[in-house]
């Protein structure tokens, strides 16, 4: 079956080049690359060229790479490498109530393990404020760690800014840059981080590979202890393939981001994607800021139904999307990113989540708006909370907003 897919912020498909550069490392290029001899001594090689390309993707020296198993693993390294080599200096940390999951229960751990954790709330958009950042920080601060951009909705925090405030107060500032990477040209010097993460598989690379910027003199302990490999930062023998992967993946991603017309294409089809929902079907709103926001991802809530049902629904179709709620033993949680932009609970039920990348046409466009607004009558039909207020407006007492 053909399908649509719009869900690339869980995930890419990897770049046929990308698959191209990997294969030659599960075949002749196999050796272990801290053995002596010439073939894995090229291996080596090979992983420095990556690190080289990684390195300019995010404006860094390469000695300043540490390869991960991933972003989850990345934000784990920098959250608590920093807290344990720092905690002389203090025990408390800040972050925000919308943090991917890897961010938030990295610093719930390290609540359980005697550290202090500051969530700060967001706005509507899901933006930090800065007065609320400094007003934040206390003698004991050692860390901070904000997102570059929401994975549900989008926003883009003001993440120079955060990184000066932390940089005057002596404090650690890292960034999750996951969702950012691919999307947003990346720069830790003009963004004055300490610490960066980013995760191939976001854009078009391998998953399971992913890479944390640690700036230089900053200190920081190993998570995963073992050989020595990464100059003592992570231990274990090098995903060779996956580091080549996403060595090229971030050189087409530089190549891609050089042409401002790419990423307006895709800006292009997510606001179109966006109106024309917004003009078909009632009672539509739409997550995130309208600046600020990554060009890629369209996270709507429709009111009186359930995401999950949307879902099932469009899957009949072909269409591959999100929905904000994660199964959480037999009960829908609403997405804490919706709540903490202060959607009720029900309202946050009805979110679904457009993701664009690179392979998106028009067509996919096309096909959304042709099922969407059906799909959604249909679920309406069914919703006891949809008839109440179809009742209202009937009587006049209520209206389609
Ligand atoms: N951080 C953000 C913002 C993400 O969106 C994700 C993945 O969805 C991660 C971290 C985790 O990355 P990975 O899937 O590589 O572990």
């Amino acid at each position: 079956m053909q399908y649509v897919y719009l869900d690339n912020a869980a995930t890419t498909p990897v770049d046929i080049e990308v698959v191209k550069a990997m294969e030659p490392y599960y075949k002749e290029k196999f050796a272990n690359p801290s053995a002596v001899y010439t073939i894995a001594q090229e291996v080596k090689r090979d992983i420095e060229d990556a690190r080289e390309k990684i390195a300019k993707f995010l404006n860094c020296s390469s000695s300043e790479i540490v390869f991960t198993g991933g972003g989850t693993e990345a934000d784990n390294l920098a959250i608590k490498g920093i807290a344990f080599a720092n905690q002389d200096k203090g025990k408390h940390i800040i972050t925000s109530s919308i943090e991917h999951h890897a961010v938030l229960n990295t610093c719930k751990y390290l609540e359980s393990a005697g550290f202090s954790v500051t969530y700060l709330p967001v706005d509507k958009y899901g933006m930090v404020d800065i007065s609320d950042f400094k007003k934040a920080i206390r003698k004991d601060t050692i860390l901070a760690s904000i997102m570059y951009a929401n994975n549900e909705i989008g926003t883009i925090e003001p993440i120079k800014e955060l990184a000066q405030i932390a940089k005057e107060n002596d404090i650690y500032f890292h960034t999750d840059a996951v969702q950012a990477a691919g999307k947003i040209k990346l720069n830790v010097k003009d963004l004055g981080v300490d610490l960066l993460s980013i995760s191939a598989h976001k854009f078009y690379g391998p998953k399971g590979t992913g890479a944390l910027y640690v700036r230089k003199g900053t200190k920081i302990y190993p998570v995963i202890h073992g050989g020595h490999h990464e100059k003592n930062r992570r231990a274990g023998t090098e995903n060779v393939a996956g580091i080549i992967g996403m060595g090229k993946a971030a050189e087409l991603s530089m190549e891609f981001l050089s042409d401002v017309s790419n990423i307006k294409r895709i800006k292009n089809l997510r606001d179109k994607l966006e109106k024309e929902i917004m003009d078909r079907i009632p009672d539509v709103i739409v997550n995130g800021p309208p600046e600020k926001r990554i060009d890629n991802v369209l996270n709507i809530c429709i009111k009186y139904i359930e995401g999950e049902s949307m879902l099932i629904h469009l899957d009949f179709e072909g269409i591959c999307a999100s929905s904000g709620s994660a199964c959480t033993s037999g009960s829908l949680e609403p997405s804490h990113v919706l709540l903490a932009i202060g959607l009720s609970h029900e309202v946050a039920h009805g979110s679904i989540r457009f993701s664009f990348g690179k392979y998106n046409t028009e067509e996919d466009v096309k096909k959304v708006i042709e099922v969407l607004p059906g799909i959604v009558e249909k679920l309406r039909n069914m919703s006891p909370f949809w008839k109440e207020k179809m009742k209202g407006v009937r009587n006049g007492y209520s209206r389609i907003d």
